[in-house]
């Protein structure tokens, strides 16, 4: 079995002074399955006045995957939803061919904790149509001291409703007591482990909040000791098999449609639709990496 993978996190400023810590990609490991992007933002909490108030923005090529632990963040996107996230609910966006969003604090001065996550586009479904969809209610079950949520596809007899285009994984465990607990795996599954907060032990070894394990594939089982007060992020999937690009917001298989849909933003073509009336902040992107394409 391979060793187990420690990573950083980098800090990224999402502006405004709004610090989250970024996992995926990484220099050790860019991907856990279609997994591609995970941020672990707060928990924080924010000042009188202030909040999370990302401008409209577009995505091509993925996923949106938002898992919210606490706080209330309001969704709006360029297909006219509007939706309130609330802590143990998932918004999950699929951009295919193209899609706009904002992403806000409902109420400034609040608390904020989640995890932002993208998947990859299997190339088949990477100009599929947009769509945005809301989840409540995930199943939920416990073990010991721990209360599981399954974010994303199966595990014994439950299975995830969060629509997905490739074999995925994804559970949230919180414990109210130190717990050890026995998870079975699927071999053909790469996994990597993100303790939220408080700590946790696979095996032997321990990680403390915002150390990312990556474990690599072909295990079996998982046997964990987590402490009380933990929270723990558990991702896998089935390898992706083609390498991604990932640019500012958007993901593709060649610069060419990278380089597209960053031009067509630019310039306010109709491919990326308004927010709402239009009035919102629109985020500009870097100057493309590449002149080669
Ligand atoms: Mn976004």
């Amino acid at each position: 079995m391979s060793p187990i993978v420690r990573i950083e996190a980098r800090i990224v400023d999402l502006g405004e002074g709004m610090l989250v810590r970024r996992f995926l990609p990484s220099r050790q490991q860019r991907m856990v399955g279609a997994w591609c992007f995970l941020d672990h933002a707060g928990p924080v909490d924010f000042a009188p006045g202030h909040g999370m108030h990302v401008g409209a923005h577009p995505h091509i090529g993925l996923q949106t995957f938002t898992w919210l632990i606490e706080g209330k963040v309001l969704h709006r996107d360029s297909l006219g939803n509007e939706q309130i996230i609330r802590p143990g609910q998932v918004n999950l966006m699929t951009a295919g061919r193209g899609i706009v969003h904002t992403e806000d604090s409902l109420a400034d001065g609040q608390r904020l904790h989640a995890a932002q996550l993208w998947i990859a586009l299997p190339p088949e479904e990477q100009d599929c149509a947009p769509d945005f969809a809301h989840y409540p209610d995930l199943p939920q079950w416990r073990a010991g001291g721990a209360r599981l949520t399954l974010l994303a596809g199966t595990y014994g007899e439950h299975t995830a409703p969060t629509r997905l285009y490739s074999p995925l994984f994804g559970l949230d465990m919180s414990c109210d007591a130190a717990t050890a607990i026995d998870l079975q795996l699927d071999p053909e599954f790469e996994y990597g482990l993100l303790p939220l907060e408080g700590e946790v032990v696979i095996g032997e070894e321990g990680f403390r909040a915002d150390e990312f394990a990556y474990l690599g594939r072909g295990h079996d089982s998982l046997g964990l000791r987590l402490a009380f007060g933990s929270r723990v992020l558990l991702l896998g999937g089935r390898p992706f098999d083609q390498p991604v690009l990932m640019w500012w917001n958007f993901v593709g298989f060649t610069k060419a449609a990278i380089a597209d849909a960053q031009g067509q933003w630019e310039s306010g073509d109709h491919r990326f639709g308004p927010v709402g009336d239009g009035s919102a902040r629109r985020l500009v992107p870097p100057p493309l990496p590449w002149h080669d394409y």
